[in-house]
C-alpha cells in the first residue's frame, strides 16, 4: 500500500483566482453592496454579453438555473418532450423534469463527442412521425469542445424547434470564429469552481432576444409584479447571481483569455507526451472550432494498451491524482431508466464507448509543469508495465 500522505494532491481543475478578485470584493464592502444585485452584477453580464457577442446577459446562481429559466421561457410544462445530449452531466437534463417534461437522449458522433446530428435527425423524423416534436433541444458543448453546430441548427430549424445551447464547460471556445454558447435560442454558461472561471457558484443565460432576458430576471426574481405591494401572477425563482459573487465574475473574466490559454498549452503537453503509446487517442477538436479544452480528454484501447481505464484511475488515486472518468451518459443513469434514447447508429453508442473507455485528466490552469509532469510519468509507467507484463505472458505460453 502506497503512502499518499507525503504525495501533493493534484487536481482535476480547481479554482484560479487572478488576485483582482479582492478589488471588486473590497469595493462592494466599501459601498455596502451585499444585498444581490448592484453595479458589480449589472457591469458582469455587460462584459459578459460584450465578450461573446450576444445582446443580452442575464447573471443568476447557477448554471442549472440558468438552464431552468431557458425551459420556462420557452414555455416546456408536464407532457412536453425535450431532446438533449446524453453524454454530459445531469445538470443539462435535470431541469426538464423540474418541469414536469419528459427527456429524450440523444447519442453522440465521434469527432466532437457530442449531439451526433444523424441520431438527432431519427428522433426528429420518429417525433414529427408521431405528431410530437420536442419543445426545445439542449446541445451540449462537451470540455469544451463545440457540437456540430451547423448540422444540428439546419435540423432544428427544419422542424422549428429552438435549441438552448449548454456551454457551461465552454466558454472562450469558439465555432467558425463566433463564441461558443451564441449559437442557440439561448446560451448557458456556469461558474461554478471548477469551471474555467469561476464565482465559487453562478451561472449566466445569454440571448439577442432582450424581451426574453428581460422576463428571465422577472422569473429569476420571484416573478415581482410592478406594484409596491408584493404582488404575484406567476410563479417565479430566487435565482440572481449576488453582487460580491459577480465582482469575483468580473476579475475573472478579465483573465479568461490567459485560462484559455493555459489550459490549451496542457493539451498540448498531454498530447506530445502521450499521444504515441499505444491504444491511447485524444479527444479531437474539430476544424474550424476552438476549443478552450476544459479538460483534457482521452480514450484508452484496453487490447493496445493492455490498461482498462478502472485500473488506471486507481493508480492515479494512489499518487493522489485526482483524474475521472467520461461522463456517464444520462440514458444510463438509474434516474433516467426507461427514458428514450436515440444511439449515433442502429448497432452503435458512442457516447457508451466513450463512457467506458476515457479519461478525464487533470486540467487545471494553475497546475505546475512539474504536477503535470507527474501525471504524464504515472500514465507512461502504468502502460509501459502492462506492455511488458503482457509480452512476458505470450513468451511463457
Ligand atoms: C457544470 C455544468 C452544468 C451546471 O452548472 P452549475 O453552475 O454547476 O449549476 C451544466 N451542464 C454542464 C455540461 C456542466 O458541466
Amino acid at each position: 500500500m502506497l503512502n499518499t500522505t507525503y504525495k501533493k494532491r493534484i487536481f482535476l481543475s480547481s479554482p484560479h483566482m487572478s488576485g483582482n478578485e479582492i478589488n471588486y470584493i473590497n469595493e462592494a464592502f466599501e459601498t455596502n453592496w451585499i444585498a444581490p444585485l448592484g453595479p458589480n452584477v449589472d457591469a458582469f453580464e455587460k462584459e459578459i454579453a460584450n465578450y461573446v457577442g450576444a445582446n443580452e446577459a442575464a447573471a443568476v446562481s447557477s448554471g442549472t438555473a440558468a438552464i431552468h429559466l431557458a425551459l420556462s421561457l420557452l414555455d416546456v410544462k408536464h407532457g412536453d418532450k425535450v431532446f438533449c445530449s446524453s453524454l454530459t452531466f445531469v445538470a443539462s437534463a435535470n431541469p426538464i423534469i423540474y418541469l414536469g417534461a419528459e427527456p429524450v437522449f440523444i447519442d453522440s458522433e465521434p469527432y466532437t463527442w457530442n449531439m451526433s446530428p444523424q441520431a438527432l435527425e431519427r428522433a426528429f423524423e420518429e417525433a414529427s412521425y408521431e405528431g410530437n416534436l420536442p419543445k426545445a433541444v439542449i446541445v451540449v458543448n462537451l470540455y469544451g469542445q463545440s457540437a456540430k453546430m451547423d448540422e444540428i441548427l439546419a435540423i432544428c430549424n427544419h422542424y422549428h424547434v429552438p435549441i438552448i445551447e449548454d456551454a457551461a464547460e465552454s466558454l472562450g471556445s469558439t465555432y467558425k470564429g463566433k463564441a461558443s454558447g451564441t449559437f442557440g435560442k439561448f446560451g448557458i454558461y456556469s461558474f461554478n469552481g471548477n469551471k474555467i472561471i469561476t464565482t465559487s457558484s453562478g451561472g449566466m443565460l445569454i440571448s439577442n432576444d432582450v424581451e426574453s432576458l428581460r422576463k428571465a430576471r422577472f422569473l429569476a426574481t420571484q416573478a415581482r409584479d410592478p406594484a409596491p405591494h408584493y404582488q404575484h401572477s406567476t410563479i417565479g425563482f430566487n435565482y440572481r447571481m449576488s453582487n460580491v459573487l459577480a465582482g469575483i465574475g468580473r476579475a475573472q473574466l478579465e483573465v479568461l483569455g490567459d485560462r484559455v490559454k493555459a489550459r490549451r498549452a496542457i493539451f498540448n503537453r498531454y498530447f506530445q507526451e502521450l499521444a504515441y503509446l499505444p491504444g491511447i487517442s485524444f479527444m479531437p477538436e474539430l476544424a474550424s472550432t476552438q476549443s478552450n479544452r476544459w479538460l483534457t480528454a482521452l480514450t484508452i484501447n484496453e487490447e493496445e494498451s493492455g490498461v482498462l481505464v478502472k485500473d488506471l484511475l486507481n493508480i492515479l488515486i494512489e499518487e493522489n491524482i485526482e483524474a475521472r472518468p467520461v461522463w456517464k451518459p444520462l440514458h444510463l443513469q438509474p434516474l433516467f431508466k426507461g427514458v428514450r434514447y436515440y444511439p449515433h447508429s442502429e448497432n452503435e453508442s458512442i457516447s457508451e464507448h466513450l463512457f467506458e473507455n476515457g479519461i478525464c485528466l487533470p486540467s487545471g490552469s494553475n497546475m505546475t509543469e512539474e504536477d503535470q509532469m507527474r501525471v504524464i510519468h504515472c500514465m507512461k509507467e502504468t502502460i509501459r508495465k502492462r506492455i511488458e507484463r503482457d509480452v512476458f505472458k505470450n513468451q511463457k505460453i
